[in-house]
């Protein structure tokens, strides 16, 4: 299941790509004495950190009889890392799973973060577990946000998805019970070919839910059979045009993850509404740099794998034995990855390579080259 990306609930609305500004998070402090000790150097803007690989739905005797080092980590590791996100000063820990509530720590864990001044949200599934004292009780931990996966408008579109009968309703009605307790929420959305014709109806539904933040995830194929789905070059741009058109009016912000051409779109716009007073050379250093994968983002699996993206399936290390610093500030992978003229073809020679870059991730599902040009942007330098 993917991975989400998140920015501060109380942020005001518009509109973003894989970006987050460093002012826009908050750098909290530490009271332990391995954040005091902690040195902050280059730091991501976010941190996901899959909880459990499990999920209640599709768990079977085999999943349950892991052997050790499938399993996931304990409450200390946990606790550690946590305090690792709090000294690097990481604006945002993002919690997911597989089903986090499958954790017996997931109440002390939001807690722990809350404690350490470290921002978190979780992504829940609406498996019958899910219920409003659940929530209630996350709230009460200190939990900023709660994300849920909305893969279309309409039961038909989510639950085919899914491949399973009323999780759309049962979405919704948990949504309810996150405003009883006003716990912000946020929806994750997949964009594929299956579904990019139901982006109007999505935005009218999110509006209607009072949503704080609509994460929209570009898709990438995991495998040759998946490459069918993946959007082409001009549909990306269609749905560019109407995230920026919704961002304008929506209630919510609107968020974009392994869509990094988003950034340039977002440039393009700022340009062509300044009627000549910028161009694209002007603006380039003053749009904010977006996070990309490897560049502001970390995503560790439930064994402590650290990987630049979810959808990017190369690991840099392991937390078990390094520390989330060390991988994220000197991993060749992550450098190789923030240096922008590594970059080859059209992205290499792109004017806005620094704010875009494009999907790392994508790039390397078509191509295996983790430096090609990504396939989903129209644009030509
Ligand atoms: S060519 Fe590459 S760097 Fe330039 S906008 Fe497209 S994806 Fe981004």
């Amino acid at each position: 299941m993917p991975s989400i990306s998140n920015r501060p609930a109380e942020a005001p609305k518009g509109t973003t790509g894989d970006t987050w500004t460093e002012s826009q998070g908050t750098t909290g402090w530490v009271t332990s004495e391995f954040a005091k000790t902690a040195r902050v150097r280059s730091r991501p803007l976010q941190v996901t950190w899959e909880m459990t690989h499990d999920c209640g739905w599709k768990a079977t005797p085999a999943r349950a009889r892991r052997p050790r080092n499938q399993q996931q980590f304990s409450t200390a590791e946990a606790f550690h890392l946590v305090e690792e996100v709090a000294a690097m000063q990481v604006p945002l820990l993002a919690l997911t799973g597989g089903d986090p509530l499958l954790r017996p720590d997931l109440l002390p864990v939001v807690s722990f973060a809350s404690e350490c001044s470290v921002r978190t949200s979780l992504t829940l599934l609406p498996t019958p577990r899910l219920d409003s004292s659940i929530i209630s009780e996350l709230k009460a931990c200190g939990l900023m946000r709660v994300a849920f996966w909305l893969h279309g408008s309409t039961p038909g579109l989510n639950d085919r998805y899914w491949k399973m009968q009323g999780l759309h309703r049962r979405t919704l009605e948990i949504i309810g019970s996150c405003h009883e307790v006003q716990l912000p929420v946020q929806v994750n959305t997949i964009v594929s070919r299956r579904n990019f014709h139901d982006l109007d109806p999505m935005i009218e539904l999110l509006t209607r839910l009072d949503v704080s933040l609509w994460n929209v995830f570009f898709f990438v194929p995991g495998s040759k059979e998946e490459t069918v789905e993946m959007l082409d070059a001009d549909e990306h741009e269609l749905i560019f045009a109407k995230l920026y058109e919704a961002s304008k009016r929506a209630n919510f912000q609107i968020k974009t993850t392994e869509g990094q051409h988003y950034q340039r779109y977002l440039l393009q716009q700022r340009v062509r509404e300044s009627r000549g007073r910028l161009t694209e050379a002007t603006a380039v250093p003053y749009a904010p740099r977006g996070v990309n994968d490897g560049r502001g983002f970390v995503f560790i699996n439930h064994q402590g794998e650290v990987y630049p993206s979810r959808f990017l399936p190369v690991c840099a290390g392991n937390i078990t034995s390094q520390s989330l610093s060390e991988v994220y500030c000197d991993s060749p992978l992550f450098t190789s990855l923030r240096d922008a003229s590594n970059l080859k073809g059209k992205c290499g020679r792109c004017p806005v390579r620094t704010v875009c870059g494009g999907s790392r991730a994508r790039a390397y599902a078509v191509t295996g080259d983790l430096f090609a040009p990504d396939p989903g942007c129209a644009y030509e330098p």
